[in-house]
């Protein structure tokens, strides 16, 4: 294959800013779409995981320890000097059906729960404040987030 040059300029401008969210590839363009034009991010830094902000909370079986993401969260902020987190859940997340066998109306209240952990977890470990929480569920417009309350 030849090199491949994309022709999106580069700009080495931090935004200081980061977004936790799952690696569904369904919803990525999306999620890009909210924090670069609705909240106005340009270069936000992604941490995509399955699950997303799930990983910050308490799981019988996590797959990858929540300490590894805190630590990876916690580089990006030392490093690129994050000064803010949004955490992202969105509908019909596969790691809330394969590891609690959560879907539909039940997901929801347990993904606002877990994001408030996530939060708290994030504020505790990392002493970072400035932390958001949103849901995204698909509509007939295409996809619609909606901030989740952070006790
Ligand atoms: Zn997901």
């Amino acid at each position: 294959m030849m090199p491949y040059t994309s022709p999106v300029p580069y700009n080495e401008k931090r935004i200081h800013a980061a977004a936790v969210y799952c690696s569904d590839g369904r919803v990525g363009e999306h999620f890009d779409d909210f924090l670069q034009n609705g909240l106005c991010l340009p270069r936000y830094d992604r941490v995509a995981l399955p699950g997303g902000p799930a990983r910050l909370a308490e799981f019988e079986k996590p797959s990858i320890e929540k300490q590894a993401v805190l630590a990876e969260l916690k580089f990006l902020v030392d490093a690129h000097e994050l000064n803010r987190v949004i955490l992202i859940q969105h509908e019909n997340c596969a790691f809330y059906k394969h590891h609690l066998n959560l879907a539909g109306d039940a997901l929801r209240p347990r993904q606002a729960d877990d994001l408030n952990i996530a939060a708290r977890t994030i504020t505790e470990a990392i002493g970072l404040k400035q932390i958001e929480a949103y849901h995204a569920k698909p509509t007939p417009e295409g996809m619609t987030f909606t901030p989740v309350e952070l006790d």
